[in-house]
This record gives structure tokens, sequence and C-alpha cells, in this order.
């Protein structure tokens, strides 16, 4: 079956998203897009964990909402076209609970997961990429090695989403080849990284970004995340999951920038009429609300895949791309309809500009993308 439209429960769902990003996150959106010191304000993920918002695909049973993929790419769009920084929160956060839903052990789940359920303000993050290794996963450096029973990590992962605040980091070592496996996910508490360097970074500037040092971090067994034998494995399942949401940020991100374009188009007066009255800008916003509508369709297509169980990892890698490049190309191009006020920063559009640009690298490249694309054609 394909569905093009909207449960009842999914239009409720986005209208109370929609109005609650309406009331506490829109208006304060400037604001927390400059942030100028390294602390970071907790207040807007607590709005989130008031609604149980943090991780929506969280399974009922460990208090979550247990929404489908499709209804969480819902919740997504809707908050990054409030704020994209949030978004990524939110979806930094899943991205680190993904292999303990998938394949932690019901200790951990019992352990790691109502956290986020709570009501009150919870982060978690995922760790792979390194300063040697981005792309290429082969290269990571970081190890865990075992002694007197406990495992202790080194190494240094760059460009964490959430990873100086989360409550714990899903960090994802490399086991060396003499353990015949190609990389084994563990958990590791706050108090356990050493050092952490937070990146400033061109868009979603709310989230924290950041390097993180871990120099013997002390997890035991029971922070093992799946078994070695198939780590590899859980770490493309959650890397395929993982862009579909992506792709919803950046669906969000175009619908906000589209929307105050157009209003601004109408509003605003030049030779005596409206800008829109002219085809060389009313075009070009009939030409983006199209490529917005194909993008989100193609996330509802690879989270409907991931819902029905098909396979969803061409679909998931196709939506992240196409949707970074209709975010990238929309923002773009809402700035030359806004003219001089859009290249300002008191603009939202100059926001949604540096936001959209995060697409195309977060999750793999645009390159690695089509890589996995062109693999599966
Ligand atoms: C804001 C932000 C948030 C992030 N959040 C996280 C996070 O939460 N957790 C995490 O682990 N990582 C995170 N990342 C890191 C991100 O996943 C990596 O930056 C990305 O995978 C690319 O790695 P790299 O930057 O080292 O680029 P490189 O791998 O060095 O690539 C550089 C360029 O070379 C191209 N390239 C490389 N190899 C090939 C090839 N074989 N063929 C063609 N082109 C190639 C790439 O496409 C790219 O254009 C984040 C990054 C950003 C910017």
């Amino acid at each position: 079956m394909i569905e093009f439209e909207m449960t009842q429960k999914q239009v409720e769902l986005v209208e109370s998203v929609r109005s609650l990003m309406r009331e506490e996150i829109c208006p304060t959106v400037l604001k927390m897009d400059r942030k100028n010191d390294d602390t970071f304000n907790w207040n807007y993920i607590r709005t989130l964990a008031g609604h149980n918002l943090i991780a929506p695909l969280l399974p009922k049973e460990y208090g979550g909402l247990g929404l489908d993929y499709v209804s969480t790419a819902l919740v997504i769009e809707e908050i990054a076209a409030a704020c994209a920084g949030l978004a990524a929160c939110m979806v930094g956060t899943m991205h680190g609970l993904l292999p303990i839903i998938i394949a932690g052990s019901q200790e951990q789940k019992r352990r790691l997961l109502p956290m986020f359920a709570e009501k009150k303000p919870a982060l978690a993050s995922f760790a792979l990429t390194e300063p040697k290794g981005g792309s290429d996963i082969e290269r990571m450096e970081t190890t865990a090695q075992f002694r007197d029973g406990y495992y202790y990590i080194q190494g240094t992962k760059d460009y964490v989403v959430n990873g100086a605040v989360a409550n714990f980091v899903t960090v994802c070592t490399n086991p060396g080849k003499s353990r015949g496996a190609a990389c084994q996910f563990f958990v590791v508490p706050r108090e356990q990284i050493d050092l952490v360097k937070n990146r400033k970074t061109l868009g979603i500037r709310y989230a924290n970004t950041a390097q993180l040092h871990f120099q013997n971090a002390r997890v035991s067994g029971d922070d093992i995340v799946g078994d070695a034998d198939s780590a590899y494995l859980l770490l493309n399942h959650t890397l395929d999951l993982g862009r579909s949401l992506i792709g919803a940020i950046e669906v969000g991100i175009a619908r906000a920038a589209h929307e105050l374009v157009l209003a601004y188009a109408q509003e605003r007066q030049q030779f005596g009429r409206p800008i829109f009255s002219n085809q060389g800008v009313s075009f070009p916003l009939a030409q983006m609300a199209t490529s917005i509508d194909a993008a989100r369709f193609m996330v509802w297509r690879a989270c409907s895949l991931i819902d029905q169980e098909g396979d969803y990892t061409r679909a998931s890698s196709m939506a992240k791309l196409f949707a970074g490049q209709v975010g990238q190309s929309v923002t773009a191009r809402a700035i030359d309809i806004m003219g001089a006020f859009g290249y300002t920063e008191e603009s939202l559009l100059s926001l949604y500009f540096r936001d959209a640009k995060v697409c195309s690298i977060v999750g793999g490249t645009d390159n690695v993308q089509q890589m996995i694309i062109a693999s599966l054609l």
C-alpha cells in the first residue's frame, strides 16, 4: 500500500508539536543560534522532555512514545522547521540509543533507556568519527583494552553531537585485527570522558558538537552493546536508520525557509506590486515547493520501508542525499528572493542557509551516499 496522507493520529501529533514549537521555540530561535559561550542551555531540551519528545521512537515499554519511523520523521520535521539545532540534539540522541534498542541486553535497556522518557532533560551521543577516520571508518583507532576485569577505552572521537553534554556516549571502537571483528560498541558514561573540546560549527549551533578524548575510560563488560561478530552490521543498521531522520531535519529547514520567503514575496512591494506577481519570483517558489514535497516523500518512503521491515538502505541514503540538496538549494534561493535582509544575521534565512549545509556531511557525506546508492543499483 502506498500512502501519501497522514493518519488522523499523525495530523494531531503534528499539530501539537507545531503549536509547542510556535509557543516555546520559534520566538527564541535566533537567540539559541547566537550562544557565544560553551554553556549548553538545557531549557529547550526540558521543553522536549516535558512532552516525551527527546527520542519519540523509544519503545513504550521503556516509557517512550513508541512512534514508528514515519511518525518520528513528522515530529523531527516540525522541530527542525522551528530549530534545526534542537532537532539535531534529538537525532544525535536517537543515534546513540539505536544500537541499544536494536542489540542491547535487557539489563542495558532497563538501565539506559527510561531516562529519556522521564520528563527530565537527558541526551545521548553516537561517536564514530575520528580525526583520521571520517568516511573511511577502517582508519578508526579508538581501542578498548581488557585488563583486570574492565575495559579501558583510549582514543579521540570528533564532531560528536551532544558529545559534551550527553548522559552517555555510544562509542564505536576498533577491536583490532586479532579479534576478527570490524568494530565494537561501548556505552561510556559522561564522567568517564577525560577531555572535551567544543566545536564551533557553521550551523545547528544550538546543539553541542564536541571532540571527545578517552584516556583509559573505564567501562565493564555490561557496557558492551551487541556482540563483536555482528557489530559492523549494527553500525550500518544504525547509520541507515539515522539517515532517514537526518533527511527529515533537512525537509524541516527547507519548509521553514520556503514558508518565510513566500509570505515575504506576497507582501513586499516593488514597482507598485508584490514581487510574487513576477514569474521570476513565483516560479522559483513553485520549484522550491515541488522539490520540498519530493524530498518529504522520499523521507516518508524510507521511513515506511523501515516500519515495514523492508529493504531501506538505498531509500535512506537517497532521502538524505536528496533532502540535503533540496535544503541547500531552497535556502540559497530564498535569500535571493528576500534580497539584502535575507543576508543579515537578523534574518532567519541566513540561519536556515547555514543549518542546511550540515546534511551533506553528517551521517556520511554526499559522496558516501552516492557510493552506497551506486553499490545497490
Ligand atoms: C555538525 C556535524 C555533526 C556531526 N555529528 C556526528 C556525530 O554525532 N557522530 C559522529 O560520529 N560523527 C559526526 N559527524 C561527523 C561526520 O559524520 C563526518 O564529518 C563525515 O562522516 C565525513 O568525515 P570527514 O569530515 O572526516 O571527511 P572525510 O572523510 O575526510 O572526507 C572529505 C571529503 O572527501 C570525500 N571522500 C572521502 N573518501 C571518498 C571516496 N572514497 N570517494 C569519494 N569521495 C570521498 C568526502 O565525501 C568529503 O567530501 C558530524 C559532522 C558535523 C559537521
